[in-house]
C-alpha cells in the first residue's frame, strides 16, 4: 500500500480537484439521503423514457412469479389442482381466493387464502397457517 501523503504528492492539480469534488459529492449524498431521493424523483419525471425502461427491467425480474401463477391456472383448468371455497387459514368462504406460494420452486404447492389473510401472511412473513 502506498501511503496517502505520497499519493497526494504525485497527483496533478487537476486530479486533486477531481478527487476532492468526488469526495465532496459522496459526502453530500451520505448527508442528504432525503434530498438525493427527491432529486432521483425529479430525474425520473424529467426522463420518463429512461424511467419507464427502468420499471420494465423490474417487471422482467418478476416473471418467474408470473410463470408460477400461470401454471397454477393451467392446473386448475385441467383439474390437477382444485380451488376450495373457503380460506385455508381463517375459513372464510370467498369466491376470489388467492393462490399463495410458500415456495415458488414448488409450483403447485398452493395455499388458498382470502385477501385479508394473504395480505397478513405477506406483511408478517411468518407463515403460520
Ligand atoms: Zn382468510
Ligand atoms: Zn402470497
Amino acid at each position: 500500500m502506498e501511503d496517502k501523503g505520497k499519493q497526494e504528492l504525485t497527483e496533478t492539480k487537476e486530479e486533486r480537484i477531481k478527487r476532492m469534488s468526488r469526495e465532496r459529492a459522496s459526502r453530500w449524498r451520505a448527508n442528504n439521503k432525503e434530498r438525493h431521493a427527491s432529486y432521483t424523483r425529479q430525474w425520473r419525471s424529467g426522463n420518463r423514457d429512461k424511467a419507464r425502461k427502468h420499471s420494465r427491467d423490474n417487471y422482467v425480474k418478476n416473471t418467474p412469479q408470473h410463470r408460477v401463477h400461470s401454471s397454477v391456472f393451467k392446473a386448475l383448468a385441467s383439474g390437477r389442482l382444485s380451488k376450495p371455497n373457503a380460506c385455508e387459514r381463517c375459513g372464510l368462504s370467498a369466491p376470489d381466493l388467492h393462490a399463495h406460494h410458500e415456495d415458488y420452486q414448488k409450483r403447485l404447492a398452493v395455499k388458498w387464502l382470502c385477501r385479508d389473510c394473504h395480505a397478513e401472511v405477506h406483511t408478517r412473513k411468518a407463515v403460520a397457517i
